[in-house]
């Protein structure tokens, strides 16, 4: 019924596991010339690690940590032992690159492959992998997870929604990982082209990479004709895999045999008790090649308090609501796109994508949104057009505190992202001060 048998494994069993891979962790750690400083700095060793909350006696290790690091300052292992290495998509500033042993991507894709297994795929399940390859880990990390449940595995990559339905019919695929951006787009193709999702016999999507709220997960169930489990991962801590839903859809489990995961005030970096929301600050517990000590994810959840139906042990994160660097400040209220989000996809009449437009307008900044709307809504009298403007800018309002200027565009008109989507634009930034 489990892939491994840690996934039921008692608290206290994973309690011991996590308290091992620390110590064992913070040995590895000594290698790289980044905690080498560090640590010794601090005058901290193994034996200082009796239990996971003595996690608490080191410092956080930042994305600038990172950056200061690249591209190969936290490596762990000589340099023949690494086979592999993932760069992050990073928008903003420097990329920061993570290395991958023999290991590393063994263990890696055993983590996806326990994941996909927890959703209901089973080996000699057809797998279309519609995601970026590259760089990006959900190309590689999927599909060597796949691979490793023992799925056929089809490389699909992104884009080319033609080619994407072809060889979902030909080779007849049960499961996919698709990004939420392009799943909605997808839909939208699959109606275009008089396709009948039921027809095409898939079961299940995994979506991840990008933050997406509990409506849009309906809606692309509802226009793939499938189940979607969330899937989260970042590249630091080796890309997908992390946490995942199981069928329960009830929040993602994070493997704790892998992962030490905290929830901290993002001001304070105080830990959080469980349930609050907070930012996550991740530590890889087998990593060899590149482990990582409470690594700040920026992104913000929380632990779901209680147990899973489905019985595994390890706590489940909630969806992530947002990051610590992506909160827009209009008006002194602080709002995140996923707010924005949330209300849009909650309107039928709204289509797929959305984009968030700042700027400055008499000294002001200024928030606009862009929303497409489904054909039929466009093509309706102007009254029905001007009803439904009022309506959105009034429930938007009311979510984020300041009254947005909305735009209603056609559909399709935003141009879809072949990668994560770009939610906001901030022309503030280009404007003299
Ligand atoms: P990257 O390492 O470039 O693939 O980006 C990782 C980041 O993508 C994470 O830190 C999150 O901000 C975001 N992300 C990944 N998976 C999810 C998910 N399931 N829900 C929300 N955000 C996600
Ligand atoms: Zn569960």
């Amino acid at each position: 019924m489990f892939y491994d048998a840690v996934e039921v494994a008692s608290r206290d069993e994973l309690a011991a596991l996590q308290t091992e891979g620390l110590r064992r962790t913070v040995a590895t750690c000594l290698a790289s010339p980044f905690y080498r400083r560090r640590l010794g700095a601090l005058g901290v060793g193994p034996e200082d690690f009796n239990s996971p909350l003595d996690i608490r006696k080191l410092p956080f290790t930042t994305k600038d940590d990172l950056r200061a690091g690249y591209p190969d300052g936290f490596l762990c292992q000589p340099r023949e032992d690494f086979i592999r290495l993932h760069v992050s998509s990073g928008t903003t500033g420097a990329p920061t690159a993570v290395f991958y042993t023999a290991n590393d991507v063994a263990a890696w894709a055993n983590l996806v492959a326990r994941c996909m297994h927890a959703v209901g795929l089973r080996r000699g399940d057809v797998f279309q992998n519609m995601s970026g390859y590259g760089l990006f880990t959900g190309g590689l990390g999927i599909h060597y997870g796949a691979e490793r449940l023992g799925c056929l595995t089809v490389p699909a990559g992104a884009g080319n929604s033609k080619r994407q339905l072809k060889l979902l019919r030909d080779f007849k695929v049960d499961g996919v990982h698709i990004i939420p951006s392009y799943a909605l787009h997808f839909g939208q193709f699959l109606r275009q082209e008089g396709v009948d999702p039921a027809d095409l016999g898939w079961r299940f999507a995994l979506i991840g990479a990008e933050p997406h709220t509990e409506r849009t997960r309906r809606r692309i169930e509802e226009v793939l004709g499938l189940k979607a489990f969330n899937s989260y991962g970042l590249t630091e801590m080796n890309g997908p895999g992390v946490a995942f839903e199981c069928a329960a859809q009830a929040g993602m489990h994070v493997w704790e045999d892998a992962y030490l995961a905290e929830i901290v005030d993002p001001q304070t970096g105080a830990p959080l008790p469980d349930g609050e929301t907070g930012e996550l600050v991740m530590t890889t517990l087998g990593r060899d090649g590149m482990p990582l000590l409470r690594y700040r994810t920026r992104d913000l959840t929380r632990f779901i308090p209680g147990e899973c139906a489905c019985g595994r042990t390890h706590r489940r994160l909630d969806r992530i609501t947002g990051r610590t660097d992506d909160m827009i400040i209009i008006k002194g209220c602080n709002i995140f796109p996923m707010q924005i989000e949330q209300v849009l996809m909650a309107m039928p009449e709204v289509a797929n994508n959305y984009l968030i437009e700042l700027y400055q307008e008499n000294d002001m900044d200024q928030i606009r949104v862009k929303v497409e709307v489904r054909d039929e809504v466009f093509a309706a009298a102007a009254p029905t057009l001007a009803g439904l403007h009022k309506r959105m800018v009034a429930r938007l309002r009311d979510e984020v505190l300041v009254t947005p200027a909305v735009e209603l565009v056609r559909a399709g008109s935003i141009p879809a992202a072949e990668g994560k989507a770009v939610r906001v634009e901030d022309h503030r930034l280009l404007e003299p001060a």
